[in-house]
């Protein structure tokens, strides 16, 4: 065996559970799934081919993401969340069945001065407070008016929230009742609800919803445990040295950790270049030899270090846990004061992805 065995093991049964848990939070809505950012770094493809007998569509962020897709079989119909970046990308998405985010009054101007056979299929992304895409509902329903008999019917009316994390902003509310207002003004189906608002506000729900960040186990909402989500990846690297300092020694860069009683220290084989975070803190849990132990010293490019003190011995190759079934990837998001996705997604290209089914 060569290598430093620094593995994400992605549970594909996991995913599944989690998929069909929230899936059923919704009855009168379609889940798309959403795999943007090599879905949230467990790998687009083989999380599309484990989902693809139960979704109706995936969500991607832009069109590199969904050509990828499509080059490895993934025949679903893939929403591009950004929208198009250029109108070549319209006759593109026609021809791959990619349906475009349409945000803004002149792309939408560019598709429908397109003949109907060539327009792709896109939804209307409206902002409703986020102020990020999207256009103005008062411009909207001028636009809809205008075009009412030239749109689609089931074209789809579309929103992002701006907190839906923090269920109790009135905020989700009235971006919610916004939406609402237009797609029952003008008939037309509507999505806005992602993770957050799928399990906490029923009220968001639409014809879709766009399901990401719980579909890899791991919460948007800070102590939300009303549904059990399963962790999909479980990060692991091994021990690569131990030696034992004295009270008084430092670990790290920046000798920015001290013992204050004779300590063991596991060097580990994962650091800031694989996505495991620079700023963590010391006290950041791993889990080695069925307990928790705190990180200690700074995380270096390819190394981090933990006082294993208190677990007994630990021999060189044995196994520490960074995150997954016994840490939750909040709880060291939380350390490092970040949020899972920036995690999950910023796991870097060095770390192995082992796939189990069961
Ligand atoms: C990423 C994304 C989602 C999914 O959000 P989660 O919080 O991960 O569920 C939904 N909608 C849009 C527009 C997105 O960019």
């Amino acid at each position: 065996m060569i290598g430093r065995q620094t593995i994400a093991r992605i549970n594909i049964a996991a995913l599944i559970h989690n998929y069909r848990t929230i899936d059923q939070l919704a009855e009168n809505s379609k889940t798309i799934a959403v795999v943007k950012a090599d879905a949230y770094g467990h790998g687009a493809v083989p999380v599309s081919e484990a989902l693809s007998s139960m979704v109706d569509a995936f969500a991607v962020a832009f069109i590199d993401e969904a050509l990828h897709l499509r080059a490895h079989n993934i025949r679903h119909p893939i929403l591009l969340l950004e929208g198009p970046m250029s109108s070549e990308e319209m006759r593109l998405a026609r021809t791959q069945n990619f349906w475009l985010v349409i945000h803004t009054t002149e792309q939408l101007a560019d598709l429908m001065s397109l003949p109907l056979s060539q327009r792709p299929t896109f939804w209307l992304k409206i902002d409703t407070g986020m102020h990020r895409l999207g256009i103005p509902v008062d411009s909207a329903r001028k636009l809809l008016q205008r075009y009412r008999d030239e749109l689609p019917s089931d074209m789809v009316l579309c929103s992002h929230l701006s907190c839906a994390d923090d269920i109790d902003n009135p905020v989700t509310h009235r971006q919610v009742c916004a939406l609402k207002e237009l797609a029952e003004a003008f008939n037309l189906p509507l999505s806005i609800a992602n993770s957050a608002a799928i399990q906490a506000f029923p009220a968001a729900h639409g014809e879709w919803n766009r399901l990401g960040i719980s579909l890899y186990g791991a919460s948007p909402l800070p102590d939300f445990t009303a549904k059990p989500l399963l962790p999909v990846m479980h990060l692991e690297a091994s021990v690569i040295a131990i030696r034992t300092i004295q009270a008084g020694d430092f670990v790290g860069y920046g000798q920015t950790w001290q013992a204050n009683r004779v300590s063991t220290i596991a060097t580990v084989a994962i650091g800031y270049a694989d996505g495991y975070p620079r700023h963590a803190q010391v006290g950041t849990p791993g889990f080695i030899h069925g307990k928790r132990v705190p990180l200690v010293g700074r995380v270096s490019m390819d190394m981090v270090t933990f006082d294993v003190t208190d677990v007994g011995p630990v021999i060189c190759g044995d196994r520490i846990e960074l995150w997954g079934d016994n840490i939750a990837v909040e709880t060291v998001a939380q350390h490092a004061n970040t949020i899972s996705y920036a995690l999950l997604a910023g796991l870097s290209s060095r770390v192995k992805r082992h796939y189990v089914t069961m």
